[in-house]
């Protein structure tokens, strides 16, 4: 299987060569065309695996097919993460497979300034990723709005929740639009977690790695 073959468009295939993949890892392989027809996802994958690939490959060919809105850019992408760490690795995924694409992100977490989180966010961005602290803190300023989501990523779920972050994403999800594609990814599936899923899902395709 090729990333051609997965039907990803030519600005993105050049990206991933440019990265230096050669073929899908397994769980893009699976996830890639679920995500492209726009279904919800319930993917049960570790860090390691190309997950980050997998959700944001097909997003950014989303948002480089959606005709151009006139006027400011609105956040479309949402990716909630548990640490900074996770966030900024997620940013540098996406700035690397929009790079010949007029697609922006910035990532957005705690424990610092809130500044120039605020000066990028101000510029106009497509996609945000960020800690769930940070991101409702923000809100809560009118800093960011969610009233333009198309997509909503929760990323490791089960890590989201052993740092007690139920409260913040049970916010979060009474803010995003009902209209929307959602993908779950979590590297265990616990009942709690089957529950969470189940309030944020819309009949997902699964995917376990
Ligand atoms: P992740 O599971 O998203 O943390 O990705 C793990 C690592 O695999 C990252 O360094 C990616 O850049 C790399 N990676 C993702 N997809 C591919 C691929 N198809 N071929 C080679 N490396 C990849």
């Amino acid at each position: 299987m090729t990333f051609k073959q997965l039907g990803l468009v030519e600005p993105i295939l050049r990206a991933l060569e440019d990265q230096g993949y050669e073929q899908p890892t397994p769980i893009q392989e699976q996830a890639i065309p679920i995500l492209l027809r726009g279904k919800d996802l319930l993917g049960c994958a570790q860090t390691g695996t190309g997950k980050t690939a997998a959700f944001s490959i097909p997003i950014v060919q989303d948002l480089y097919q959606k005709p151009h809105s006139k006027g400011k850019r609105a956040i479309k992408t949402l990716v909630v993460t548990p640490t900074r760490e996770l966030a900024i690795q997620i940013g540098e995924n996406f700035t690397a497979y929009s790079k010949y694409t007029k697609i922006k992100n910035t990532v957005i977490f705690g424990g610092v300034k809130q500044t120039s989180q605020v000066y990028a966010l101000h510029q106009g961005v497509d996609v945000l990723v960020a800690t769930p602290g940070r991101l409702l803190d923000l809100i809560n300023q009118k800093y960011i709005s969610l009233s333009n989501i198309e997509h909503f990523v929760l990323d490791e779920a089960d890590q989201m929740l052993d740092m007690g972050f139920i409260h913040d994403i049970k916010k979060l999800l009474k803010l995003l639009p009902a209209k929307r594609q959602s993908l779950f990814f979590s590297a265990t599936m616990p009942k709690a977690i089957v529950e969470l899923s189940n309030q944020i899902l819309g009949n997902p395709e699964r995917v376990t790695i």
